[in-house]
């Protein structure tokens, strides 16, 4: 063999032997197939009434150089509930091997989807019948989010994965454009006030040159609709678009801290649609930019840190309270009574955050429902390029900055009751704790 062909030979070899990620996709139709109460609003009286577009569960595995794997799963859901998040973990453990911080799930915060088991029960007036058929639904949730997760592994592949940032603007901060209805005349005097976070981070996973899953964020919650048909909402037309686009490839929402930020105008359909490809020409506009290729290497980890819970309301406020138990507050107060009667009231929460490092990509995901304000902090403190995602893993309550709870208001106190924890709002310190959690995480991520 001469020597030019033994250098073709390893020249071509080439390729094949170099390390490289390998991805994985999986994903099942998640729609409810019978009637069932919906999540989001505490208002609704009637159970969902049909199908706007279907809901979907994904998964998409990732394994470095060395092996070393980690899962993204996004759902069309409000929110994993610590109860499904728990009883995953233990699952994905036990038939995967899979550790906590390998796995980041996603949830869209639609608000035309299901209600999922101990999830915001209060809010909702739910019958026996009603929780059994939620039951039914988390444990049907819970065996797809089993199934993709060992179909991602099983279909790994080598790929190239990179990153790229995009920008759409039709998220508004819902606290300082009071009322909605005047938010068509600010837009048009360029008008709007308070933070928003308008990046539009972009993963695109390639197979040769043809695009194999796309995962995209953006800062906004999914409340274009609230009527009774289960919809992914804007997120879910944009999954659409993305998909009917790239023919074979699969689109995966990573939404942001969108907690104080709202798609404003809202609830028609064609408005939900219209920001659905508003952000899907985003991803497809950061797709064709150069992006920065990713190197084949994944650092994973989690930590939950113990967020405190500030007082509750006095003992005076909850009797008055629990007197009418038609209404959220006043059965959340009623059960306020009973924990503090039985000395069982807690003190913290084990707040879940988690850090991945992609090649040179940063991306924290926060549990919660987390505020604009958390984002655009981290971006100045970790670079620019940090990806910052909300609605991971937990979403037990919202999680404000100091500005946002001395402020008050839904995302600073009221939501605390919604979500039936044990506190009137967090404890002061609650910024301080997040921050110095999330910079301890980072310097331990290698
Ligand atoms: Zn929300």
């Amino acid at each position: 063999m001469t020597t030019l062909r033994v250098i073709l030979l390893l020249c071509l070899a080439m390729p094949l032997s170099a390390a490289s990620w390998k991805a994985g996709t999986a994903k099942a139709d998640i729609t409810p197939k019978k009637p069932i109460w919906m999540a989001g609003y505490g208002g609704r009286t009637e159970p969902s009434d049909g199908v706007l577009h279907p809901l979907w569960a994904k998964a998409l595995a990732l394994q470095d150089e060395t092996g070393k794997l980690g899962i993204i799963i996004s759902t069309d859901t409000i929110g994993l509930s610590a109860s499904i998040y728990n009883s995953l973990k233990l699952k994905l453990a036990k038939e995967y091997k899979l550790t906590a911080d390998q796995v980041m799930f996603n949830a869209s915060h639609t608000h035309t989807g299901p209600v999922m088991r101990e999830g915001l029960y209060d809010i909702y007036p739910l019958t026996p019948e009603r929780i059994t058929r939620i039951e039914e639904y988390s444990n049907r949730f819970e065996s797809e989010i089993l199934k993709i997760t060992g179909q991602a592994i099983k279909n790994l592949e080598p790929v190239t994965l990179k990153h790229g940032i995009g920008i759409t603007r039709f998220g508004v901060n819902r606290r300082e454009n009071k009322p909605y209805s005047d938010v068509p005349k600010l837009i048009a005097a360029n008008a709007l006030k308070g933070p928003v976070d308008h990046d539009v981070p972009v993963l695109a996973v390639y197979k040769g040159l043809s695009l194999k899953a796309v995962v995209f964020g953006y800062a906004c919650h999914s409340t274009t609709l609230s009527f009774q048909k289960f919809s992914g909402d804007y997120a879910g037309f944009t999954q659409l678009a993305l998909e009917k686009s790239h023919p074979g490839a699969m689109a995966l929402f990573s939404p942001g801290c969108g907690a104080d930020i709202n798609p404003l105008p809202r609830r028609e359909v064609h408005q939900a649609e219209r920001y659905g490809n508003m952000l899907a020409a985003a991803v497809e506009e950061v797709l064709l930019q150069k992006m920065n290729t990713l190197k084949p290497k994944l650092a994973t980890h989690i930590k939950t840190i113990d967020l405190e819970f500030g007082a509750l309301p006095s003992d005076e406020s909850l009797a008055s309270s629990a007197k009418n138990q038609n209404s959220y507050r006043g059965r959340w107060a009623k059960r306020m009574i009973e924990l503090k009667t039985a000395g069982n009231l807690p003190k913290t929460y084990p707040y879940p955050i988690q850090c991945w490092r992609v090649g040179d990509l940063l991306w924290l995901s926060m549990g919660g429902e987390v505020v604009v304000d958390y984002s655009l902090q981290f971006k100045k403190e970790f670079g620019s390029a940090t990806w910052v995602t909300s609605y991971a893993n937990d979403v037990m309550a919202y999680i404000p900055t100091f500005r946002v709870l001395l402020e008050g208001g839904y995302e600073g106190q009221s939501s605390m009751a919604v979500y039936g924890l044990p506190a009137d709002r967090w404890k002061e310190n609650v910024e301080e704790l997040v921050n110095k959690g999330i910079k301890q995480l980072v310097s331990e991520t290698k």
